[in-house]
């Protein structure tokens, strides 16, 4: 299948369909990225953005049935009821209790959670870090903090501890990962080879750092990592440069879990220097996207 993706032609009947829900959506780099592989890859698939408000995912996911749309992204506020909605849990997306990846497959809904494994697939791509054997640090506690959380731990962290407002939350994220993973206390900054951002602080214009940060702990010789992408250079992120650490944003993160995504749906290695070049482009074309 090779389409001719600039011919009016295209989309045709025979293009498959995916996308991505949530509310709000339209700022969702996630169709740039689907397309940018499906463009690469040379396959005549298509990927769009619905906007499903919160009630209406049940519905939603009933025509994702009828349609035979091939794959969703589910993104905010649509992870856990989506957990609940579809037929098969991945063992990641059952303990997360959310899913961000739907695949139609053989008359079924398999739901999946490829976060955490697109987190690490960015450490290592991004960063050459590996979490076996290492201290980690983790800012937040909702459910992209769990989903890295769960995945560090996998991956043979030797300790995963959560500093976050609500204790409870920090409890419940910091269980996520069994015998490694404990609540933090702010001091446990210095001691981490790995400080993980995972709360909404620094996004846009926000310009604050995370209220139990003492940035005054960040180092030379520890690797920060900001899941927040926009902007590229977060508060906490021009701090841990200044301290000497390594610094790392969220796009590779958003990149590699979607790339996961995609190889649950078409069965092939998507091209991620491909979609990787279609965020950047797009970013430095319109930062405020
Ligand atoms: P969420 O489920 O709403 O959780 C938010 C977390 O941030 C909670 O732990 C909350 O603390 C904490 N928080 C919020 N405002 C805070 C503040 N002013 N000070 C201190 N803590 C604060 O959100 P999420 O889905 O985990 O997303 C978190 C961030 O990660 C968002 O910016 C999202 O865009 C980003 N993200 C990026 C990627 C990527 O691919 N790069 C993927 C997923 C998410 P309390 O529990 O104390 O309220």
């Amino acid at each position: 299948m090779n389409p001719e993706r600039s011919s009016p032609q295209w989309p045709s009947g025979r293009s498959l369909v995916v996308g991505v829900v949530g509310t709000p959506i339209r700022h969702s780099l996630s169709p740039l990225l689907h397309n940018a592989a499906f463009d690469a890859m040379g396959i005549d698939w298509v990927s769009v953005a619905w906007e499903v408000a919160a009630a209406d995912i049940e519905r939603a996911l009933g025509g994702m049935r009828a349609l035979g749309i091939a794959g969703l992204s589910v993104t905010m506020p649509h992870k856990h009821s989506a957990a609940r909605l579809v037929d098969v849990l991945s063992p990641v997306a059952r303990v997360l209790e959310a899913v961000n990846c739907i695949t139609w497959r053989d008359g079924k809904l398999w739901g999946d959670s490829t976060d955490g494994a697109g987190f690490v697939d960015a450490l290592a791509h991004g960063a050459g870090f590996d979490p076996a054997g290492r201290r980690c640090l983790v800012l937040g506690a909702g459910g992209a903090a769990r989903a890295v959380v769960h995945a560090l731990a996998a991956s043979g962290a030797a300790e995963v501890s959560v500093l976050n407002r609500d204790q409870g939350r920090a409890e419940s994220a910091a269980a996520l990962a069994g015998r490694a993973g404990r609540v933090a206390q702010g001091s446990d900054v210095s001691h981490a080879d790995l400080v993980v951002q995972a709360t909404p602080v620094g996004m846009q214009d926000e310009v604050q750092l995370h209220p139990l940060l003492d940035t005054g702990l960040l180092r030379a010789g520890q690797l920060a990592v900001d899941l927040v992408y926009l902007p590229e250079r977060t508060p906490f992120l021009a701090s841990a440069h200044a301290a000497g650490a390594q610094v790392l944003g969220g796009l590779g993160m958003l990149v590699h879990q979607a790339s996961r995504a995609l190889a649950l749906w078409t069965g092939s290695s998507p091209p991620v220097q491909a979609m990787w070049d279609a965020a950047r482009r797009h970013l430095e074309a319109d930062p405020a996207s």
